[in-house]
């Protein structure tokens, strides 16, 4: 990857946009409800009808002017029962989105001088707006393959002493070469969890590539599934025959150890789906620029509308009056 690669203009999205867009608080808060009431609030859950909404001096709330029924667009969202300004979230959206391997904490507190604390809340509150969890693959070539995290290399794995594989975190890959790529951190490396991820994340039909590892023996006996299955001979040193390896799955690995080595010298194994995400996030819309921030924007909005993160205790949209 060419880390000198200018982005192309329309693609583009400088800090100087981002003042000129979100010059305030308000600004911010206007955005947010549109993004969440495309075309402003309109419906008074308590009046049960459409009733005009205006806003609240001072406050970020929204009310009905019949009844005064208040609405936050932020009640539901990340930004919920955060005393930090919401342009200073914006704007740790914004420098997360923009930087190619990801930011951490630590610069999130210095952009912002916010306490450590509150940058490491917001890190994580971001960082949870980044999982794809409907994602499935498909095509003429999908690549599978595991990654150790946190230790040595995967050749040669089976030399390695039982309590130093212990120690490792094994995460599964799936990726569309030049198409999108899924990760996820998995208990093992048996059959059964790995095809459970093929299963999961890869569409029938698609041409699927592993090494030899025995664990991906049978994939293209699944029933139902009809993936085509090719296999790459790592441990004879063969690692590209014609379209057959894993090489888009591999670069997308060191690009993950890198970043976490770079940014955040390493990552506890708690966390690391998290940071797994985000680099698939990146990853899945490199042709995006840097207006990544924008659809990182949009999934504030469609998380906070999922019922299933109203039902997780949530606070209610509609608040009380005064
Ligand atoms: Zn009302």
């Amino acid at each position: 990857m060419n880390r000198r690669q200018t982005i192309p203009a329309h693609l583009r999205y400088t800090i100087t946009d981002f003042n000129r867009q979100f010059p305030d608080d308000a600004a911010c808060l206007e955005h947010l409800k549109e993004q969440r009431f495309p075309g402003g609030i309109v419906r008074c859950e308590k009046c049960k009808t459409e009733r005009k909404h205006y806003r609240i001096n001072g406050r970020p709330v929204y009310s009905c002017d019949h009844c005064g029924t208040q609405i936050s667009p932020m009640a539901g969202t990340i930004f919920e029962h955060s005393s930090t300004s919401l342009r200073l979230w914006y704007y740790a959206m914004y420098l997360m989105a923009s930087t190619r391997c990801g930011i951490s904490a630590k610069q999130i507190q210095r952009e912002t001088g916010v306490t450590y604390k509150t940058a490491w809340r917001m890190f994580r509150q971001i960082r949870s707006l980044l999982s794809e969890p409907e994602m499935q693959l498909e095509g003429s070539a999908v690549e599978v393959d595991e990654m150790y995290y946190g230790g040595r290399r995967k050749r040669g794995a089976g030399r390695l002493l039982r309590a130093d594989r212990d120690q490792k975190t094994i995460v599964v890959g799936a990726v569309e070469r030049k198409g999108r790529v899924v990760a996820r951190v998995v208990p093992d490396s048996t059959r059964e969890t790995l095809h459970g991820i093929v299963k999961e994340y890869v569409l029938p039909a698609s041409v699927v590539f592993t090494d030899e590892h025995q664990s991906y023996t049978g994939l293209e006996e699944i029933p139902g599934r009809n993936y085509h299955h090719l296999r790459i001979k790592h441990e004879a040193k063969v690692y590209v025959m014609g379209q057959v390896h894993t090489q888009t799955i591999e670069g997308f690995w060191s690009l993950v150890k890198r970043g976490i080595g770079g940014v955040y010298h390493s990552v506890s194994q708690k966390y690391l789906q998290s940071y797994l995400n985000e680099y698939s996030f990146r990853y899945n819309r490199r042709d995006q620029g840097n207006l990544i921030f924008t659809s990182l924007l949009k999934r504030v909005a469609e998380l906070a509308a999922l019922p299933a993160s109203r039902d997780r205790g949530m606070m209610p949209l509609i608040q009380e009056p005064f």
